[in-house]
């Protein structure tokens, strides 16, 4: 145990004198992730209260509870939060993330996600982390599932288990072709399915990187809650700003 501890610390130290950490908003190098600069920047789109108690969205109004989608709207879910507003530099650091290969951002944001939400996390008490799957052909192009690269991160640093196989996406949705709101809808809806062998568990913490109207979520809750799971959160890097 004593020299695998001692391996894996010199491990990580040759992969962070390789690949040394930098800062997912500037691509500079930088030892505390998320550099001084860039802080400063993203502080300002923090998402903090007043918040629509559903989806965490900022709302401009501090007597209202729930912002304007989520009056309008009955969601699938219980309650969620966002980290920032998907805003510069932020849309970027998460493109980069998820079309450039920049899997190291994961650890920062699922960090970041921890500084903030740490408490949340813990007064939810998840019994499972999911994150939102791609299909399984997306998956392929890409490479990898940047929502599963956060999650099994959270998972790591929590102490939580992650189940990144039971939920799937059962259609394949062309990246080309363009859907109207209405089809994207409709497409999403039945989007996920489980597998046969998933077990059950009363609390389920879902896990994607942007936010914007809450269909995917509210898709993926609707699965587990048919199946018998009582409560389902969520946590993403980016919501979308509410009204
Ligand atoms: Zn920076
Ligand atoms: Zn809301």
């Amino acid at each position: 145990m004593r020299y695998g501890g001692l391996f894996q610390t010199l491990r990580g130290s040759v992969v962070k004198w390789l690949w040394p950490e930098v800062c997912p908003f500037c691509g500079k190098v930088s030892s505390q992730g998320i550099c001084a600069g860039c802080r400063r920047k993203i502080d300002d789109l923090k998402v903090r209260e007043p918040r629509c108690m559903q989806c965490g969205k900022p709302v401009q109004d501090t007597r209202r509870e729930y912002c304007y989608d989520c009056m309008h709207m009955e969601h699938r879910y219980d309650r969620g939060y966002g980290l920032w507003l998907h805003k510069e530099p932020v849309s970027t650091s998460i493109y980069q993330f998820k079309y450039h290969n920049q899997r190291d951002y994961g650890v920062c944001y699922a960090k970041e996600l921890i500084r903030c939400y740490g408490n949340i996390i813990k007064s939810w008490t998840p019994d499972l982390m999911i994150p939102i799957p791609l299909h399984k052909k997306r998956r392929r192009q890409r490479g990898y599932n940047q929502a599963a690269v956060i999650c099994q991160e959270l998972g790591r640093m929590l102490g939580i288990p992650v189940d990144e196989k039971s939920l799937y996406r059962k259609f394949y949705t062309d990246p080309q072709k363009t859907l109207s709101h209405k089809e994207r809808r409709k497409n999403l809806k039945h989007a996920f399915a489980l597998k046969k062998g998933f077990r059950v568990v009363p609390t389920v913490l879902l896990i994607d990187d942007i936010y914007t109207t809450g269909n995917t979520i509210d898709a993926a809750a609707s699965v587990l809650k048919k199946k018998g799971v009582e409560k389902v959160y969520f946590l993403t890097i980016s919501i979308g700003q509410g009204y």
